[in-house]
């Protein structure tokens, strides 16, 4: 029987970024929807490149996302090892295999010979492709060379065949063979090629479905001829479209892509991440904030696009909106506790939570409306400002003696506007810009409540004279 499988595959040389987190879900989802596996293997074959340290970060990053696997990474499985470092006898012995079915030769040619093939096609309007000089070498040749010449192992293409295969996203493909040429699946400094060891691991390891990103799609035919030579199953393929920034151009750091680390830093829930990604170039049918088993259900290949999909920070932020409206008390109050902390009371701060929830996306807009309420000194905005200078300060006056005695918001202002002759805008306005330096802000019962009697009488006194705030 063939458990649904799919991968997440990172090369652990950065840390991941948007594309990749897209990619890992929408392969935690297909798998989780069909009740088959997420299998993370580390594809550290650019000894260079990568490093101990984001194979921790990534691995740190997917779990803090939610997008937990039940095989490979430190999960363990039957089918390892899951670094590609570690798997280098599993690739001499396919390789052996290669051999003896003839169906990769040792290549001689330099770099130097090989940029100047690509030269001379790149002028006559032809793809780069691999020209079969070392294709058709004698035995006797190939001695002679290899005893004085480093040497790559190429795979032979088959010649007049078709490579055709259904992309889970993009439909029906069709590769010539002939327009491939033979590919490198061993270095001369004796190292594997990703096409090689990238198809060969998904075999090995049992994924039945691939989906990555649409800058893949040229090499899979490439990887299909490859297991197809070493009569090995081929997973299907999805190739999903590329994340674009306000331009058009792929996302980078510098066009606003974001780190899984730096996102956390700021204060991002992870669902709210995932809702965002997950309807990036994927149409889900409800608009709702949906929890992981909600993004599972209603994930559907089907739904994938073909366009490149366009990053949109303020989409990303209003699904952050909606996880803070959503997330539990508890949740909330310990997201914000360390950045209020110097501000807000302990016993005050789920009060406070609760208080300000509507009104901000991060920790350190919560640290502004704590600074506001228990803060000393308030910002007072332009617009506060203007209102405040249009107020009388009888105004202030007779809210102060209003409020002789503590009162809650709702029966303090009944009582003022009755006395004053006061109602609505011209009611509300003025207080909220003496009390909090802002007109817009959260509900101000709750606001009144935590300033408590003593700080409000101070704020309105302040413009009894006409003075700043506090
Ligand atoms: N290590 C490859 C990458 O990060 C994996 C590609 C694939 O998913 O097949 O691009």
């Amino acid at each position: 029987m063939n458990i649904p499988k799919t991968r997440f595959a990172p090369s652990p040389t950065g840390l991941l970024h948007f594309g990749n987190i897209r990619t890992a879900l929408f392969n935690a989802l297909l798998a989780a929807k069909q009740g088959g596996v997420f299998l993370l293997r580390v594809e550290d074959t650019d000894a260079e490149r990568s490093r101990d340290e984001y194979v921790v970060a990534l691995m740190r990053d997917l779990r803090w996302l939610g997008l937990d696997w039940q095989e490979g990474g430190d999960a363990g499985g039957a089918a390892g090892p899951y670094r590609q470092s570690q798997r280098g006898s599993v690739y001499e012995r396919f390789r052996a295999l290669l051999e003896e079915r003839g169906r990769i030769y040792p290549c001689f040619c330099t770099p130097l010979e090989l940029e100047m093939s690509r030269k001379t096609q790149a002028s006559a309007g032809l793809p780069p492709r691999y020209s079969g000089k070392c294709a058709h070498l004698t035995p006797r040749e190939v001695e002679a060379k290899r005893r004085e010449l480093p040497h790559s192992l190429r795979f032979r293409m088959p010649k007049a065949e078709v490579i055709e295969f259904e992309d889970m996203v993009r439909g029906s493909q069709r590769f010539p063979a002939d327009e491939i040429g033979d590919f490198i699946i061993r270095r001369s400094d004796g190292s594997y090629a990703f096409f090689y060891v990238n198809a060969l691991d998904d075999a090995l390891m049992g994924v039945t479905h691939v989906m990555r990103g649409e800058d893949h799609l040229a090499n899979t035919p490439r990887q299909i001829a490859l297991l197809q030579a070493l009569q090995l199953p081929t997973p299907r393929y999805g190739h999903i479209s590329l994340i674009v920034d306000q331009a058009g151009a792929p996302l980078s750091k510098r066009s606003g892509s974001l780190s899984v680390g730096e996102l956390r830093e700021m204060g991002y829930f992870s669902l709210a991440i995932l809702n965002y990604l997950g309807r990036l170039g994927h149409r889900y049918e409800s608009s709702a904030f949906l929890d992981f088993a909600g993004l599972v259900a209603g994930f559907s290949v089907e739904r994938l696009g073909r366009a490149p999909a366009r990053y949109d920070r303020a989409q990303l932020d209003f699904w952050q909106a909606q996880a803070v409206l959503g997330a539990d008390q508890p949740t909330l109050t310990r997201w914000m506790a360390e950045e209020v902390r110097e501000w807000v009371p302990a016993e005050r701060l789920p009060e406070f939570a609760a208080a300000v929830r509507a009104n901000v996306l991060f920790p350190r807009d919560a640290r502004l409306w704590a600074e506001a309420v228990f803060g000393d000194g308030l910002p007072l905005s332009a617009e506060a400002r203007a209102v405040l200078e249009a107020t009388p300060p009888d105004f202030f006056r007779q809210a102060l003696a209003v409020l002789e005695e503590p009162l809650e918001f709702k029966e303090f202002t009944r009582r003022f506007g009755a006395a004053a002759g006061v109602k609505g805008k011209a009611l509300f306005q003025p207080l909220r810009a003496a009390l909090t330096g802002q007109l817009h802000g959260p509900e101000m019962p709750p606001l009144f409540a935590l300033m408590g009697w003593e700080r409000i009488r101070r704020r309105l006194a302040a413009h009894v004279l006409n003075t700043a705030i506090d």
